[in-house]
């Protein structure tokens, strides 16, 4: 009963007409545990959730001490609460000056939803540019920066004044004018296969926002949180963003999303109107106690000095006649192949063998792998035999 797929099929929304329908019961470090006993290992986090694993004991306890004390007591901004409080104070010691003001809110659309309405009410412009192939999220606002035309095309009208640009082709920054509220990219994309920009590129955008007083949106809700090796993937590119949104392993398995900006900017929400973004749940205790410890074990335990060499066995590991081309950025990777059809092969046969590979949502060809940061070499050399495996039978 409580594993039915018949409860599951008709009484749980679907999403797709091929949910991957297996059944979970515990999870625990990069493991699943199913209820009739198979263990599966989870090369994908959850998609970009548990970077420190499944049920940390760290994120567990701090989970259960705020419990104990209160869950909610207040919407968002009002009532001064201990957790909120920790969390952005730590925000603000490992981010750059200007990022000092964090506005929690509850997923990574709502994120970059609250920076899209930030910036257009900071600068007082309406046109927003964004990056052909990205993924933002799935509301309204996030929908309409998203560049996959297919998922949007059934949802129009969405809003107005968006053009998109191609990520990674600097050609294209001078359609940043001085009408531009701001630009949103992801700093590493990551439905769109993993697409890792140019340095040079970067810090063009970076300039060329600063020539027309555009506000650069980062969105950081798969990249970040040390996937790529440093806590933020920004920091590898020498540019700091007007604004940066996390969202997904910020909450270390916990719904909790932000934005982050400076306490200049963000200050045009508290008047002309007052309340000029509002959520009952942004900054929920139990998520902000469940982010902050998550932030204290990737420092504790030095995972960020483990990524490169840990996604360098892998790719060391991974190699076959047939992958095409191999995409990385630390712990995130794309491999691409010759067709969706192999893409589905391998997918379901590394599932059968208790290994947990997944599609891209802008990118059929290729399959993704992102494993818990704290994944081990002996469980990466397990894994990777058997996606060679599945590789070879496909
Ligand atoms: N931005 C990026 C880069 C994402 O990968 C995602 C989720 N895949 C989102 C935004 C949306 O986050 P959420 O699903 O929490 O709304």
């Amino acid at each position: 009963m409580e594993y039915s797929p018949e409860i599951f099929l008709s009484h749980i929304a679907q999403t797709t007409g091929s949910p991957f329908l297996i059944s979970i019961e515990r999870a625990e470090g990069v493991y699943l545990y199913g209820p009739d006993g198979k263990k599966y290992m989870d090369l994908i986090s959850g998609i970009g959730v548990s970077n420190i694993g499944h049920g940390h004991p760290k994120v567990i306890k701090a989970i259960t001490d705020q419990v104990h004390k209160h869950l909610h007591v207040m919407v968002f901004g009002e009532y001064i609460q201990r957790t909120p409080n920790l969390l952005a104070k730590k925000l603000n010691t490992l981010l750059p000056s200007s990022l000092d003001c964090s506005y929690f809110v509850n997923s990574g659309t709502e994120a970059n939803e609250g920076a899209l309405k930030l910036a257009k009410r900071y600068t007082g412009r309406t046109e927003i540019i964004s990056c052909r192939k990205s993924y933002h999220g799935s509301t309204h606002g996030s929908l309409s920066v998203s560049g996959n035309e297919v998922k949007k095309q059934k949802f129009r009208p969405l809003l107005p004044d968006v053009r998109f640009i191609e990520f990674n082709n600097p050609e294209d920054l001078l359609a940043i004018t001085e009408r531009t509220a701001c630009v949103i990219m992801e700093t590493i994309q990551g439905d769109a296969g993993v697409r890792i920009p140019s340095k040079t590129y970067m810090k063009a955008v970076r300039k060329r926002c600063d020539e027309t007083g555009t506000l650069l949106i980062l969105d950081e809700i798969q990249c970040g949180m040390g996937r790529t090796g440093t806590l933020f993937a920004f920091e590898q590119f020498d540019i700091v963003p007007d604004i940066l949104t996390l969202a997904k392993a910020f909450g270390g398995g916990l719904p909790i999303g932000a934005f982050i900006s400076s306490k200049k900017i963000m200050q045009v929400f508290t008047e002309n109107p007052a309340l000029g973004h509002i959520t009952t749940f942004g900054g929920n205790p139990v998520c902000c106690a469940s982010a902050l410890a998550t932030l204290e074990v990737i420092e504790e335990e030095k995972l960020l000095h483990q990524v490169e060499s840990k996604g360098k066995l892998i790719q060391k590991l991974l190699t076959h006649p047939k992958i095409k081309e191999v995409r990385r950025a630390g712990l995130m990777f794309a491999f691409d192949f010759d067709s969706p059809e192999t893409v589905n092969n391998i997918v379901n046969y590394t599932k059968e063998h208790g290994v947990i590979c997944y599609w891209f949502l802008s990118h059929p060809n290729s399959f993704r792998i992102a494993p818990p940061l704290t994944i081990t070499e002996e469980e990466i050399t397990v894994a990777c035999k058997v996606i060679v495996d599945a590789i070879e039978q496909s």
